[in-house]
This record gives structure tokens, C-alpha cells and sequence, in this order.
């Protein structure tokens, strides 16, 4: 790039914003019960949501101008947008040495996984509650346990690793399986994610009698499996540790409800429809499609970019008297 200078992106509390989350579509072909209504939702319309040369305009800015290395496409179900794999090989080409990874429910991603290596994808986040079928029918409303696994499976062998699996524990659901997650994590060298429920659910069951603290997650698999955590050079909203006796995989904990990581948060999100949000909880986002779409040059957007980052909020409520919860679910949002 020409002329500028990189220029890290810093909110009013002095935190860095790198690491950038783009929600590529908010629809989505599963129905979690602690996402989406049964029903679905009302979705974008078409022309609304970014094209693949908008968003990788944007992802070029924030890499060129702001020193972002770390992009994660989500969604929505990011891999029910038509050959996400090619955006994926735009963003890539801005820079191949950019961590571009990719949190999906994992269904389609046996047919996917060798076009998403070959186009730059590094890594996958695979959700996944739990490892009982019928269960897996419950939570997520589809019955499509095998395919994730098939998806798993294919993701492994074209090095879409390491694997990390994002698990939100929700009481009397699957709380039971922690211990068997961590068995998992052993035996196959992922990382496991154990994610607090949060209150960005559509039909709006979020109680705090549903959140499994992660304490006592790492305390049940402590039982079985000692842990080390692992210390991290960079702040992360996940808590990692390995297994002290050293098998490989290991296991993360968000602890968004029990411990807010609001302090350390680095994190920047892009919705479908091209609002810039600078947390999950914010009540209001920064549109920048209508921008992108007059004309706008980068130094505009840029001033817009830096100004929304700079209002970044302090953090958020979640349990206190002043929590407003968001109008938009997760899966609007792009978790
Ligand atoms: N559809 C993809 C998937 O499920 O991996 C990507 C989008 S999904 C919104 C991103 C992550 O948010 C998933 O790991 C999902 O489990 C998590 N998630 C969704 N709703 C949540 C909630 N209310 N609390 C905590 N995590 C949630
Ligand atoms: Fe879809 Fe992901 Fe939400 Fe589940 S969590 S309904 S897979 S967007």
C-alpha cells in the first residue's frame, strides 16, 4: 500500500481492535434452541447484505491501514452463502499470511473443507453441543449429528487444524457431557471451547438458571483430567488450558456471564447487512454499506472506522440492573 502508514485501531479505554469477525450472511440451515426460533427468521433481503467486493474492500482496509491479522468469517451459517470460498481466496490474497479462520456448524463442511484449504482457509471452529444424536435433535432442531462429524472428519484430513469446537453449555441440556468433551479433546487433538450462555437468543429463554458457570466446568474435567492453563501472549476472551499429564488437545473456556473479558476485548464485528459493531452487546452498530455504495473513498470509511472503534463501550451488563439485551440475536450479529 501506498502512502500510509499502519495504524492501529485503539477505542477510548486504550484497547486494541484486531481482530475482525465478518458475518457473511445471517441465514442459517440449523434452528440451536439458544440462537434461532424454530421458525427461522425474517432474512435479509439479497441487495442488503454486503457483496463479496464490498466486504473484501473492507477487510482490506482494516488489514492495510490497521494491521488486522486475524479475520474470522461466521454468520449466520457462513457456508450457506454461494462459494464462500471464494471471498475467503479474496481476502486471502490481500495477505497469505493472514489468520483467515472460519466458526461453522459444520454440515456442509464435507463438501467444503478442500475448496476452504485450497482457497486460504486456515482453521475451522466447528459448533457442536453435544455427542448425543437425539440430543444433537433437540438442540439444534436438525437432525444432522452425522454430518457434522462426516464434516469434522474432512476438515481433519485436508489440515484444516488444529480443530476447535465450540460448545455452549446450557444446564440441564448438556451439561452432563463436559467431562466427555474433554475425553474428545484427548482423543483427537482438539480444542474444545466451553461457551457460557448468553443472553443473544431470538425466542428469549436466556435466564441465569441456564448458564453452567465455567468454573464449574473446569472443575468437573480437573477431576478426571488435570489442566495447565497456557498463557497467552496476546488477550484472548477464552481461558486455555492443556492436560497436565500432556495428551494433546486441550480445552478453552468464554466465560462471557461468569467473567466478562470486556477489559481485554479485541474484537470488531461486520454484520451481513455492513454494520460495524464493536460488541456483541452493543445496542447500536456503525452502517457502512450505504457508504461503500455512494462512493465513499477509503479515507471516509477509514474516519468512520477509527470514530466507531474510538466509541467502543466500556462492556456490558449481562446481570446487572442496566443490561438492555440486544434487539438482534446471535445469529444477526455473527458470533
Ligand atoms: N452458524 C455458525 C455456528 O453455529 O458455528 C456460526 C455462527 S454462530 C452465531 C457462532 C457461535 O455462536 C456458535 O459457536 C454458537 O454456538 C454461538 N452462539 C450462538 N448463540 C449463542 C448464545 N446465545 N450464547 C452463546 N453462544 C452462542
Ligand atoms: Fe445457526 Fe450457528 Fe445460530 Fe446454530 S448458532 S442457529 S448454527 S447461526
Amino acid at each position: 500500500m501506498i502512502g500510509h502508514v499502519k495504524k492501529a485501531l485503539r477505542d477510548s479505554y486504550g484497547r486494541l481492535a484486531d481482530d475482525l469477525r465478518i458475518s457473511v450472511t445471517d441465514r442459517c440451515n440449523f434452528r440451536c434452541i439458544y440462537c434461532m426460533p424454530a421458525e427461522g427468521l425474517k432474512w435479509l433481503a439479497r441487495d442488503d447484505i454486503l457483496r463479496f467486493e464490498e466486504i473484501h474492500r473492507l477487510a482490506r482496509i482494516f488489514v492495510e491501514r490497521y494491521g488486522v491479522r486475524t479475520i474470522r468469517i461466521t454468520g449466520g451459517e457462513p457456508l450457506v452463502r454461494v462459494k464462500v470460498e471464494e471471498l475467503v481466496g479474496m481476502i486471502n490474497s490481500l495477505d497469505p499470511t493472514l489468520d483467515i479462520t472460519m466458526t461453522t456448524n459444520g454440515v456442509l463442511l464435507a463438501q467444503k473443507a478442500q475448496a476452504l484449504r485450497d482457497a486460504g482457509l486456515k482453521r475451522v471452529n466447528v459448533s457442536l453441543d453435544t455427542l448425543s444424536l437425539d440430543r444433537f435433535k433437540e438442540m439444534a432442531r436438525r437432525d444432522a449429528f452425522e454430518r457434522v462429524i462426516e464434516g469434522l472428519a474432512a476438515a481433519e484430513e485436508v489440515g484444516l487444524s488444529p480443530i476447535k469446537l465450540n460448545v455452549v453449555v446450557m444446564k440441564g441440556y448438556n451439561d452432563g457431557e463436559v467431562v466427555e468433551f474433554a475425553r474428545l479433546a484427548r482423543e483427537k487433538a482438539y480444542d474444545v471451547r466451553f461457551i457460557e450462555f448468553m443472553p443473544l437468543d431470538a425466542d428469549g429463554i436466556w435466564k441465569e438458571d441456564l448458564v453452567v458457570p465455567s468454573q464449574r466446568i473446569q472443575e468437573q474435567i480437573e477431576d478426571l483430567f488435570p489442566l495447565v492453563a497456557i498463557s497467552e501472549d496476546r488477550p484472548a476472551p477464552a481461558t486455555k488450558f492443556k492436560f497436565a499429564d500432556g495428551s494433546p488437545g486441550g480445552v478453552g473456556f468464554i466465560s462471557s456471564v461468569s467473567q466478562a473479558f470486556c477489559a481485554t476485548c479485541n474484537r470488531v464485528r461486520l454484520t451481513a447487512e455492513g454494520g460495524l459493531r464493536t460488541c456483541l452487546f452493543s445496542l447500536q452498530e456503525t452502517p457502512l454499506r450505504d457508504l461503500l455504495r455512494s462512493g465513499a473513498s477509503d479515507d471516509h470509511l477509514g474516519r468512520v472506522i477509527e470514530a466507531a472503534i474510538w466509541r467502543k463501550e466500556e462492556g456490558h451488563l449481562i446481570g446487572q440492573a442496566g443490561f438492555v439485551k440486544p434487539v438482534k440475536n446471535m445469529s444477526q450479529i455473527g458470533g
